[in-house]
């Protein structure tokens, strides 16, 4: 029998879970996880936590990111459908497009999102254009379909279930190298491959130092109250990086009111005055959110929180390298939609991790 691969997949946010999940799935892949930060961590190097995280698409057509969104739904729709245990909900979704907001950071990072005729309007059930007669003052178009919003909290301990069903070791470690992470398979052998998974982290991680990555910092409410449907706009008079959004999470996670895209920001803490915007914002667009009558003081809050989407110029890097002799695929940089690609990327890590190992078995022979 051909001697098992070795593989350490490093970090375990939703990109490096996934990836784990799917490389498991074969019985010749023994598989260690590393990570600084693991679910029920909550820390501004740790993006996963933070998302919504809903399947709301801002792929440009044709591209890869589009691609990876495309590939995703499926297997979403699936957990959504036949795994309750998985925390992922159908939701009825309404987005919003002001064409003054065309320019802001938060109208460019919606565009495809909030087009008249989307990609996307064939993946997704029930996708239909709300008549402009119905819709209120400002507003230019708007469109209506069902989409899915996943209870992280539960979702990120799901993953980990399934990879432990399927033999991955999970440990806690830190790298200054990507190279190193080849040491901490837990079988004590050097491994095969290691998968990078890193985030924001590729930007300092050794051997990677990707200075293609930047944070789009996210600032969120997350409430009691329940507005009935997954809403969201373009943007927001309050300035270019500000913007609405709502979800409810899946079997009693909260809603996760939005937001901000706020690009070169590292700030770690909760702003009280953007708390205030999102809040207010938040009410006015959809003031279902709050008993008749009543404004933010009709908010419920359970926490505020803040999160760094990874974002990368160009699109996430999935590719493979090599870096000091260690064979090395890259899975990063998914900025703010790594749960809506996640399977995309990971089926495209995937194919990419077995090459590698083939090129690093021929070259043994
Ligand atoms: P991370 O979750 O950041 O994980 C990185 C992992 O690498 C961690 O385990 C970390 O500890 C580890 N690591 C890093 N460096 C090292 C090192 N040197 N040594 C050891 N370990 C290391 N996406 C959606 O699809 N839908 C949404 O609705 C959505 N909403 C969002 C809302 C907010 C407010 C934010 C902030 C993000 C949102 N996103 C959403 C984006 C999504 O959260 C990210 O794209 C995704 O979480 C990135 O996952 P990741 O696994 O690549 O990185």
């Amino acid at each position: 029998m051909a001697s098992p691969n070795t593989i350490v997949v490093l970090g375990a946010g939703v990109s490096g879970l996934t990836t784990a999940y799917l490389l498991s799935q074969d019985p010749t892949n023994q598989i260690t996880v590393v990570a600084k930060h693991m679910p029920g961590d909550y820390d501004i190097e740790y993006a996963s936590p933070w998302a919504g995280a809903n399947y709301f698409p801002t792929g440009a057509p044709g591209s890869d990111h589009a691609e990876w969104e495309r590939a995703t739904w499926p297997a979403l729709s699936e957990l959504a459908q036949n795994q309750p245990e998985a925390g992922i909900h159908f939701q009825p979704s309404i987005v919003y497009n002001r064409e003054k907001d065309q320019n802001s950071n938060t109208g460019k990072w919606f565009a495809e999102l909030t087009r008249e005729d989307p990609w996307y309007k064939d993946v997704v059930p029930d996708f239909r254009k709300i008549p402009s007669n119905e819709l209120a003052p400002g507003i230019d178009n708007a469109s209506y379909f069902t989409s899915v919003c996943i209870n992280v909290a539960v979702y990120l301990p799901w993953l980990i279930g399934q990879c432990r069903r399927n033999g991955v070791v999970f440990k806690r470690g830190v790298f200054k190298h990507v190279s190193d992470a080849a040491h901490a398979h837990h079988s004590g052998k050097k491994a095969d491959l290691v998968v990078n998974c890193t985030g924001l982290g590729s930007k300092k991680l050794g051997g990677v130092l990707d200075d293609a990555l930047y944070p789009a910092r996210g600032q969120v409410v997350v409430v009691r109250n329940d507005p009935g449907a997954m809403v969201s706009i373009s943007g927001s008079d309050d300035g270019a990086d500000e913007v609405v959004y709502m979800m409810t999470r899946a079997a009693g996670g909260g809603t996760v009111i939005g937001g901000s895209y706020q690009k070169d920001n590292w700030e770690s803490q909760p702003d009280p005055n953007l708390a205030v915007r999102i809040m207010k914002r938040a009410v006015a667009l959809w003031p279902n959110l709050v008993a008749e009558g009543q404004g933010i003081e009709g908010l419920d809050i359970i926490r505020h929180g803040v999160g760094l989407r990874p974002v990368r110029e160009g699109g996430p890097r999935v590719a493979k390298d090599v870096v000091d002799g260690v064979p090395v695929v890259h899975n990063y940089g998914h900025g703010g939609f790594g749960y809506q690609a996640s399977y995309g990327c990971a089926y495209t890590a995937v194919k990419l991790a077995k090459e590698a190992l083939q090129e690093r078995n021929q070259a043994k022979l």
